[in-house]
């Protein structure tokens, strides 16, 4: 198999040629055919993650350690089974589910993967999708796309997920029920698409970037705020009309957070995705006294791209403008990656001849 490897961080990846591994017991071994390229291996390339306020989260404190490989969106077909893996067949094209939990708690043997706290998460943990070849621990994770762009499946692992689950923290909301999403790049188009494709018409656009805030109006957002504006939270509460049941924080810092806290309705929930960084100060009585909810959003649960699969299969979500490029490009990618140069997303192709 060939792997595109990190072998020291922020250097260019290394091709390497090792030997395909054979599945044992209920692993599945899948042959890579398509491998989105996320904005956060740029992190991982780099081995941290800047939390803002000087601090650093390193990513080698949770396993990664160069050689590494990187992916965490993987499209492909079932090569071979062990002699325990159930349900599965070669030839099989599925979606690989990457945020994998040690397999043994509690919330694993409830599907809840993403609550573990051992997780074994394909390419930031475990060795991920820049990859011809790929070591699937059970078929339970292979997640049938028929019908869907492989390309735009595979990204589904990752931003359609990380979305949907986003969405479905809401609080109920009413018909008249506006939702804010904070933050219009590439997960924040996918949760407006998955706003959309589930039923909520009033969606509004929040950014600092009148380019983002115009995808946004393209992908379904009726109605948009430049959050420079300096009473950002009444203009926010007037375009919902006094009725904004549910943000959605992509961004995830001080201002953002006040902003979603500051124009919520009564009994409105505030989502919090975003990993920018930084400390929250807020009067503790409105929590209670508007009765507010705010909860955290980590990717998401298996059922929960089975979900948003059924959703991308019904032709109901709008997806992101995708380019694929030859995998043997993987470096020139993350370079134009760093340089935000890519829009919306590339993914690998390790089809093409050029792998
Ligand atoms: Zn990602
Ligand atoms: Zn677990």
């Amino acid at each position: 198999m060939i792997s595109y490897q990190i072998a020291e961080h922020g250097r260019p990846l290394q091709k390497v040629l090792s030997e395909t591994p054979k599945p044992r017991g209920t692993e599945v071994l899948v042959r890579v055919t398509r491998s989105g390229v996320c904005h956060s291996d740029l992190h991982i390339w780099d081995g941290y993650f800047d939390l803002g306020g000087g601090k650093r989260f390193y990513v080698k404190d949770r396993g990664c350690v160069p050689p590494f490989t990187m992916g965490h969106e993987p499209f492909g077909i079932v090569e071979a089974v062990g002699p325990r893996a159930k349900g599965v067949k070669v030839g099989q094209k599925r979606i690989v589910f990457p945020w994998i939990g040690c397999g043994q708690c509690a919330m694993c043997k409830d599907e809840l993967d993403n609550y573990c706290t051992a997780m074994r998460t394909i390419g930031v943990v475990k060795p991920g999708a820049y990859s011809t070849h790929l070591l699937v621990p059970h078929p339970k994770y292979l997640v049938d796309a028929k019908g869907i762009d492989e390309a735009f499946a595979a990204t589904l692992a990752c931003s359609g997920v990380t979305a949907y689950s986003a969405v479905r923290k809401l609080a109920r909301l009413t018909a008249r029920d506006a939702v804010a999403v904070i933050g219009c790049g590439g997960v924040g188009l996918a949760t407006i698409a998955v706003l959309r494709a589930t039923g909520v018409k009033n969606v509004i656009a929040c950014d600092v970037d009148e380019s983002k805030l115009a995808a946004a109006r393209e992908f379904g957002a009726r109605l948009t705020l430049d959050t420079r504006t300096p009473d950002a939270v009444q203009k926010l509460q007037g375009l919902a009309k006094a009725s904004l049941g549910g943000v959605i924080d992509l961004v995830g810092m001080p201002a953002t957070a006040h902003l979603g806290l500051g124009a919520l309705r009564k009994g409105g929930r505030y989502v919090m995705v975003g990993l920018f960084g930084g400390e929250l100060q807020h009067p503790l009585p409105p929590f209670a006294l508007r009765a507010i909810g705010i909860v955290g959003s980590y990717v998401g649960n298996l059922q929960e791209l089975r979900e948003v699969v059924a959703l991308a299969r019904k032709k109901r979500l709008k997806k992101m403008p995708l380019s694929t490029r030859p995998a043997n490009e993987v470096n020139a990618i993350l370079e134009d990656l760093k340089a935000a140069k890519v829009l919306g997303r590339v993914v690998l192709d390790f089809e093409s001849a050029a792998t």
